[in-house]
């Protein structure tokens, strides 16, 4: 039987406010355990919680950026579950009135964009941490004892909750990535994913292909790398496939990606709305927000990915996909502005930068303040090989050399000789010493096997050192041959 998957996500995201959401401890990472805690955030008796007003700024950015309601009146609500990293047994989140609500995301795939539904953006804090320690390395299951860390308790999160409308592992990681890529546009998040700032939980379905009924679903919890998201998930579809070939059902349940056996394990029967009890958070009043300061927020965002698209395309000719690569990360997308104000060819610019120069970055893991040469260079470059002075097999040659020693392109082209034999006169008598001295392949062209002609050109690319001009070359051998 063949299935589609039915793929829901939930990204949790730290927000980067200096302190925590309800208290003035730090946020800062990495710091040592319980040192940025204080009665508030331990959930003492008889403290009172005060809402930080940057991070409700922070919610409504990342609400306008994924085109969501934001809602004029939300509130608080708590979440009742007893966990030891969750000294006051309830979580403070928001449950029946998110603050954003109805919203979409548009992912670039390689068919083109989808559009993917954004059910809610809500506001909580985060909780604190365990360490497990003995046994196995940080693994619950074999630690002898385990250690509670209240730094990371309080901070704030938002949960964004998309609609089930994913259905690809692939689709999924290019959702995330492109939430990734909008939350660091507005600068909302580090979205650092080692220290956990991103993570996600994915709900994951099958059915049968052509039908509308969804199937039983699992919750794939606590993923804190889109790596491992996309495993995961192509893992559980994969799983449960099986068991619906095998007669067998799905149970709804909690389960973890262990990335030492790469596979999907239970971990809890899930859980319903009901089961934690929520009711209104007493000690806080309810955000309202004027017109006034969401119009604010608004007109404080910069260009987002979408508009940044639509705009490389129309602008600078680009197709879809390569607008969706060049936006994929701001400062990419900055890269290749400038870029384009040093060249007569922005296409061109855009193929080299997505080709060799992404490529060799990648390789040599630099980024673009690692960089020995410049937006003009490049320019310079793509320049000489769209006026035809050089043919890019030269071009690879001078890429490699203004990437290796930031040297100039056209530098480099006058002292290695490397100007592109374009005058066509040199070329055809060229053409005609190779001809005269290949009698018996110009006999297997005449006689149809005009594949050779390759061969041929080759021949005269080879006799220039090859200088010459391919496409001239291709084009006086044919008219000698067909002539
Ligand atoms: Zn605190």
């Amino acid at each position: 039987m063949e299935y589609e998957p039915v793929i829901g996500l939930e990204v949790h995201c730290e927000l980067k406010t200096a302190t925590k959401l309800f208290c003035g401890c730090p946020t800062k990472f990495g710091m040592e355990a319980n040192t940025q805690v204080c009665p508030v955030c331990l959930g003492l008796p008889g403290v009172l919680p005060v809402m930080n007003e940057k991070a409700v700024e922070f919610a409504v950015k990342i609400g306008l950026a994924l085109n969501c309601t934001i809602a004029k009146y939300s509130k608080m609500d708590r979440k009742n579950y007893y966990y030891p990293d969750l000294p006051k047994a309830y979580q403070v989140s928001q449950y029946d009135k998110p603050l954003n609500y109805g919203g979409h995301l548009e992912v670039p795939l390689k068919e083109g964009i989808k559009r993917v539904g954004i059910t809610r953006a809500h506001l909580e804090e985060d909780a604190g941490k365990l360490v497990h320690a003995g046994g196995k390395a940080g693994r619950l299951d074999s630690s002898d004892y385990s250690l509670a860390d209240y730094n990371r308790g309080g901070i704030p999160l938002v949960e964004i909750v998309s609609e089930p409308d994913i259905r690809s592992a692939d689709e999924a990681y290019a959702y995330l990535t492109a939430l990734r890529n909008i939350l660091l546009y507005i600068g909302v998040s580090d979205c650092n994913m080692e220290e956990g700032s991103l993570r996600c939980d994915a709900n994951v379905s099958i059915r049968p292909k052509g039908t509308e009924k969804f199937g039983t679903r699992t919750e794939i919890k606590n993923m804190n790398s889109f790596r491992f998201a996309k495993q995961a998930i192509e893992y559980e579809i994969k799983r449960q496939a099986a068991l619906l070939d095998k007669g067998e059902r799905v149970v709804q349940e909690s389960r973890l990606w262990d990335v030492t056996e790469n596979k999907t394990k239970t971990m809890r029967s899930k859980e319903e709305a009901h089961d934690y009890r929520y009711f209104p958070e007493p000690d806080l009043v309810p955000i309202v927000l004027s017109e006034a300061y969401v119009k604010g927020i608004k007109d404080s965002l910069p260009e987002l990915p979408g508009a940044k698209r639509e705009r490389f395309t129309s602008k600078y000719g680009l197709t879809a996909y390569d607008a969706g690569v060049l936006t994929s990360e701001k400062e990419l997308a900055d890269w290749f502005e400038e870029g384009v104000k040093h060249t007569k060819s922005p296409k061109g610019f855009a193929n080299w930068m997505m080709g060799d120069m992404a490529a060799k970055m990648k390789e040599l893991e630099k980024g673009f303040s690692d960089l020995k040469f410049d937006q003009k260079k490049l320019g310079e470059l793509v320049d000489l090989l769209e006026a035809g002075t050089i043919n890019s097999k030269q071009g690879k040659e001078v890429f490699a050399e203004m990437f290796d020693l930031g040297v100039s392109p056209a530098e480099v082209v006058k002292s290695r000789g490397m100007a592109q034999v374009s005058d066509p006169k040199a070329i055809e008598e060229a053409v005609a010493k190779v001809l005269a001295e290949n009698p018996s392949v110009v006999a297997d062209y005449k006689g149809g096997k005009q594949g050779v002609i390759g061969f041929l050109v080759g021949k005269v690319m080879q006799a220039s050192q090859g200088k010459a001009n391919p496409k001239l070359v291709n084009e006086v051998l044919k008219k000698k041959l067909d002539a």
